[in-house]
């Protein structure tokens, strides 16, 4: 008898769905996909992480309320791209770049549209790392004011009916809040690292790509080329690489 590979993901969404003026100019996805050795270690990572920023052992831990300082972005970044048996898959949508009228209209509709372009990329990506007969738990991180039943519904529907989505793989398709599992904490911080890449903030409105240049070994395809199964921007494949640190030279996407 053979043994059945186990992968679990983990979802976390980072930035809103607003399109007002003090609303995110991103929204979009952090997926980490985890084999049995990358659950042990990412627990570990985010216990450690918890101890040294200090986390009351009631409070979950997020890059909004305990990563806010440039060291300790750092450290999540340093901590977080130690870990093995880990790949990440990032979705995200620039707003500017949406037409009016689409998505930035409908929230329900924008998250449903973005979270299933992550799923598909983290089936994919389990995919080719255990092949096809490996088993996925999926856990998406519960949004207060979301009704995430009508997300689950679109994504069975949607991964059910495309012969191109091994949707067989799925053991358990749920939406849990952000203090069931250590491992949701972890995607939360890689959230953040694609934000602070991305959205301009502080007193300059700078970027900072060094905590996701410090975990792109851990996105998928990230040795030859992320985009798309790794790391993929709306509406259009080339937005993220028109970003000044973007690392991949030569790049055709
Ligand atoms: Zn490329």
């Amino acid at each position: 008898m053979s043994i059945k590979h186990r992968l679990h993901v983990y979802v976390d969404e980072t930035g809103d769905r607003g399109a007002g003026k003090d609303s995110s100019p991103i929204f979009g996805m952090a997926a980490i996909v985890l084999d049995d050795v990358g659950v042990a270690n990412v627990r570990s990572a985010v216990n450690l992480l918890r101890e040294d920023f200090r986390v009351p052992d009631d409070a979950v831990m997020s890059w909004k309320r305990h990563v806010k300082t440039h060291d300790r972005r750092r450290r999540a970044a340093e901590v977080l791209a130690g870990v093995r048996g880990l790949r990440v898959c990032y979705v995200y949508a620039v707003k500017d770049e949406l037409r009016q009228g689409t998505y930035l209209d409908d929230h329900q509709r924008f998250y449903n549209y973005v979270a299933l372009k992550t799923y598909k990329s983290t089936l994919w990506a389990a995919r080719s790392w255990k092949g096809v007969g490996a088993q996925v738990w999926t856990r998406f991180g519960h949004v207060r004011g979301h009704d995430h039943r009508t997300t689950d519904k679109y994504i069975r529907r949607e991964a059910g009916r495309d012969s191109r989505v091994p949707f067989d793989m799925e053991q358990g398709l749920r939406w849990v809040s952000a203090d069931q599992y250590a491992e949701s904490q972890a995607a939360d911080l890689y959230g953040g690292f694609l934000k602070a890449a991305l959205w301009p903030g502080g007193e300059f409105g700078y970027v900072e790509p060094a905590y996701l240049l410090k975990v792109w070994p851990q996105i998928r395809n990230s040795e030859s080329c992320a985009i798309p199964l790794g790391i993929m921007s709306m509406p259009a494949n080339s937005l993220v690489r028109q970003n000044c640190w973007f690392p991949c030279d030569h790049c055709t996407k």
